[in-house]
């Protein structure tokens, strides 16, 4: 039943956290994270279902984008809906 020390908290440097981990993950998808930072990613991913579900949305997500992309560039004239 002794005081907790507050402070062993801060000082157990945790891994990535998630918020930043999805920083990370967009970057990552697009080369432009070091490899060193893309360990650590794929480290966190290695140890978090919930990351690794975000990870498959946002390939999901990009995929989807590019090829709306595609299809707007292959028809540059595109009539106003309605
Ligand atoms: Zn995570």
């Amino acid at each position: 039943m002794g005081p907790r020390p507050r402070a062993a908290r801060e000082l157990r440097a945790p891994r990535l956290a998630c918020r930043e981990l999805v920083e990370l993950l967009s970057d990552r998808l697009e080369d432009a994270l070091p490899a060193a930072q893309s360990e650590r990613v794929g480290a966190h991913l290695d140890t978090c279902a919930a990351c690794r579900a975000y990870l498959a949305q946002l390939r999901t997500t990009i995929v989807v984008l590019g090829r709306l992309r595609e299809q707007d560039s292959a028809r540059p004239s595109v009539r106003p809906a309605g």
